[in-house]
């Protein structure tokens, strides 16, 4: 009988799972709203109800191999339990393993949300040629995953790939963490507008960006992006930085790892045209090991289903 596994992907919006066949091969998917706000109760209830309908529907025709969730937090993954989550309220100290078995009556795997997403990306998407892969998901934040030898790296402390919060300029920009100049502090799309917003208020900035900001009500990243399309060069100015911010983690990572693919997911990659030469360009002038053996770059394949495919994979392995 082919196996198959449901992976969970629980970030502050969106609840998605799937279930997954052992060749990769996606089953069903269901996405929806995981209302947070009701707590972590509501939510692993709601887990539990998704994971036990998929298992019904698809557990006839083929073996249930295991369920895997990535959670968007900081997890202590020995205990089961949530450490901190920023994006889900009300989860710190949660015991969401242990809640979550109770309620599906069999064992689980948790892991953190970008580790699934490199995961996935290794299993099943653009790093599926590489044993050694570093993700980055550039949206809200920046979220990363590691795998080294074709397996997550955890760390000590589970606390492993926190790329977005590597120190690309020592006094830089203010970032979420308390730390300055941090990856996210430049390249998550939150920096984007928080940038256009910085240099609107300069002289430096273009007619069409202050104008942006005079005509539309909510100005996001893809606003921006739009703009820099267009030809606007303070826009373009904007990726360009975002790019460089990128390129100068992307050498670090290079040379402490000596790894040979890099995937890079999140909404923000939609700009990944605009972006892509100067983060090339800087790789290649900081890091002599990228001149000599260039390493790849690519866009994440899988997207947003990243997570689900790197949950089931749990199960695989
Ligand atoms: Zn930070």
């Amino acid at each position: 009988m082919t196996r198959f596994a449901i992976g969970v992907d629980l970030g502050g919006t969106n609840l998605k799972l799937g279930a997954i066949e052992e060749d990769g091969t996606l089953l069903e998917k269901i996405e929806i709203s995981a209302e947070t706000q009701g707590g972590p109760s509501v939510v692993v209830k709601k887990i539990c109800r998704n994971i036990s309908e998929l298992n019904e529907r698809w557990g006839q025709r083929y073996k249930l191999s295991g369920i895997g969730a990535g959670i968007a937090g900081i997890m202590k993954l020995d205990e089961g339990k949530v450490i901190t989550a920023p994006n889900l309220p009300g989860w710190e100290g949660y015991p969401v393993r242990s809640k979550i078995e109770e309620g599906i009556g069999t064992s689980f795997k948790l892991e953190n949300d970008g580790n699934v997403a490199a995961l996935g990306e290794k299993w099943m998407g653009a790093g599926r040629n590489s044993q050694h892969l570093a993700f980055m998901t550039l949206g809200t934040g920046i979220g990363g995953g590691l795998i080294l030898d074709g397996k997550i790296w955890h760390g000590i402390s589970g606390m492993a790939a926190e790329l977005g919060h590597i120190t690309v300029y020592p006094d830089g920009n203010l970032c979420n963490c308390g730390n300055y100049g941090c990856l996210e502090a430049y390249a998550s799309a939150t920096a984007i507008v928080r940038g256009a917003k910085s240099l609107i208020k300069t002289e430096q900035a273009s007619l069409n960006l202050k104008e942006l900001f005079v005509s539309s009500q909510e100005i996001d990243a893809k606003n921006i992006y739009r703009l820099a399309k267009s030809g606007d060069s303070s826009s373009i100015e904007l990726f360009s930085r975002m790019g460089t911010a990128l390129g100068i983690a992307i050498a670090g990572l290079i040379h402490i790892f000596d790894i040979d693919t890099f995937v890079l997911g999140g909404g923000a990659i939609a700009s990944w045209d605009v972006f892509k030469k100067s983060m090339f360009l800087e790789v290649g002038n900081r890091s002599f090991v990228q001149r000599a053996d260039p390493r790849n770059i690519y866009k994440s394949e899988l997207g947003s289903d990243a997570g689900i495919y790197g949950a089931a994979c749990l199960s695989f392995q």
